[in-house]
């Protein structure tokens, strides 16, 4: 690996000071009520970046009563839809000007390369509440032509207060995600972090402040997942829930939501995603978007192609190809110019990850290269890529979520769908040939809520993501995720001189 040098010299300094460790409510920074503090990580080296303010269920009341009243008695839902889409993109304005401390801040919470962060993800977050400012005031109902003599409308309504519970992997796009679509429809949120990447989320919701956001609008509570997130999805005054994480944890939250006041639910959850490549397939470029499909954002991506199928004709010469490439993968500080890959976000994953690497070993992958962790502290792990890989291995059917390629082989293309489809997620698929035809019937027949076609990863604020089966259901991002935060309200009055 280009990794063992970039790994022993000594680590960079982050050039920006953590302000923001408390809980945001009510656009204040406030202590939890209990006076309690959690250490969030640098996952370079397990050393602590910051003590965090931790909320649990009291902090989450208060949270949710400032949404609350933002949403009864305070402006938002109440301003014009065009003042509430400047504030957006004031919003959007700011995230721009403070792109490198932003990225800064993602980079040494999460551990991912800082080019990726601000190059990419803040650009792309500046993007989101761009595309969802635009949309502020675009947001109507019908008049319906029914029976009768009645003037019939429908109104399109926000829902209220939306809980959003995000994950650790992308703090900030699953922030913009959330906060976009739901605050474009004129509802307020109470949204709780990850607890292992709470920093950002504080530092760009100060920024919308700035911006005009009024008070009570956003409400930031880092915090546990059983405490703080479970107060979230069982509160009796949330009219929505979006989660996104694991599919668990999932079930967890549906079943609190279903036993509290039955809030509407939206869930993001894992994915075991194939990546397809049919003999006709650009080899050299299905081996270089199956590397990064895979080892993006250190492997941890609910959508990561982690099934690379690859037809029996060309295996050979991509499994070579595939583990070279991954050899030269460049690991190690994600603050340096040029890393690819950083540490896994914390000691449980990077666990975790080893532990599925032993059990394909055992199970009888070919272990082609990686397999170990790189060097002696923080959560790295090498670049590794199985071959010989069959169905009902561990490797093969569970959400790694690390740096693991798993190779198998197929023969045919009724073989490979079948074979795709048979996984109790359906997130997104990856499907590499020149044949129209074979695109064409894959596309159809892959049951998973994005298929990528030579390419994989593509994402803009207007293409809709989410998952068929246990990979959750709603979609997120572009016109749909809209539906997530509206209310259709139907409105009927009989017309002049009607029958009564
Ligand atoms: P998780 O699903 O437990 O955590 C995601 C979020 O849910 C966090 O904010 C967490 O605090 C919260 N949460 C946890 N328990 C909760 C509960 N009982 N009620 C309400 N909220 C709760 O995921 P994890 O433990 O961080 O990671 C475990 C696995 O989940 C990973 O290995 C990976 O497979 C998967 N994962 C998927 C995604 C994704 O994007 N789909 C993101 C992160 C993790």
């Amino acid at each position: 690996f280009s990794t063992a040098a970039a790994l022993e010299e000594p680590i960079i300094t982050p050039s920006v000071q953590v302000n923001h460790t408390q809980i945001l409510i009510n656009g204040q920074f406030v202590d939890a009520v209990s006076g309690k503090t959690f250490p969030t990580l640098d996952p370079r080296t397990g050393d602590v970046i910051a003590h965090v303010a931790e909320g649990d269920a009291e902090d989450i009341n208060r949270a949710v009563a400032a949404a609350r009243m933002a949403f009864d008695e305070g402006p938002w839902p109440k301003m014009t839809a065009y003042e509430r889409s400047r504030i957006m993109f004031r919003f959007a304005d700011l995230i721009e000007k403070h792109n490198d401390e932003i990225a800064t801040l993602e980079t040494w919470d999460n551990g991912k390369p800082y080019e990726q962060a601000a190059k990419t993800e803040v650009p792309m977050m500046a993007r989101l509440f761009r595309y969802y400012a635009g949309w502020a005031d675009k947001i109507h109902g019908l008049t319906v032509p029914a029976d009768g003599p009645y003037h019939v409308q429908t109104l399109h309504e926000p829902i209220g207060v939306a809980g959003q519970i995000v994950p650790w992997n992308f703090p900030l796009l699953m922030y913009a995600w959330k906060v976009g679509p739901a605050l474009a429809c004129g509802n307020t949120v109470v949204i709780k972090t990850a607890e292992q990447t709470p920093l950002s989320a504080l530092y760009v919701t100060n920024l919308f402040h700035e911006a005009g956001l009024p008070p009570g609008v956003v409400n930031v509570v880092p915090g546990f997942g059983p405490t703080a997130g479970a107060a979230l999805a069982s509160h009796m005054d949330v009219e929505k829930i979006a989660f996104t994480g694991s599919t668990d944890t999932g079930k967890i939250v549906s079943e609190l939501a279903a036993k509290s006041n039955l809030k509407s639910v939206t869930l993001e959850l894992g994915g075991k995603s194939p990546f397809i490549v049919c003999e006709d397939a650009d080899i050299d470029h299905a081996v270089e978007l199956a590397h990064f499909a895979l080892f993006f954002n250190q492997g941890q991506c609910c959508c990561a192609g982690s099934r690379t199928f690859v037809h029996e004709k060309v295996y050979d010469e991509f499994v070579e190809k595939a583990k070279a490439r991954a050899m030269k993968r460049v690991v190690g500080d994600p603050f340096k110019t040029g890393v690819e890959q950083g540490p896994q976000i914390d000691a449980e994953q990077f666990g975790k990850i080893l532990k599925y690497i032993r059990s394909g070993i055992e199970s009888g992958a070919t272990l082609e290269t990686g397999g170990e962790r790189l060097g002696t502290k923080g959560y790295f792990v090498q670049p590794t890529v199985f071959s010989n890989v069959q169905d009902d291995m561990k490797i093969a059917a569970e959400e790694i979520f690390g740096p693991v390629q798993s190779i198998l082989k197929f023969k045919s293309i009724d073989e490979v769908i079948k074979r795709a489809n048979a996984s109790r997620y359906g997130l997104a698929a990856g499907v590499f040939t020149k044949n129209i035809a074979t695109a064409h019937t894959m596309m159809r027949a892959l049951r998973v809520g994005t298929v990528w076609i030579n390419c994989f990863d593509v994402f803009d604020a207007a293409i809709p993501f989410g998952g068929y089966k246990m990979s959750g259901h709603g979609r997120e991002k572009g016109i749909y995720s809209l539906t997530n935060y509206l209310q259709v309200k139907a409105v009927v009055s009989p017309l002049r001189n009607a029958a009564w």
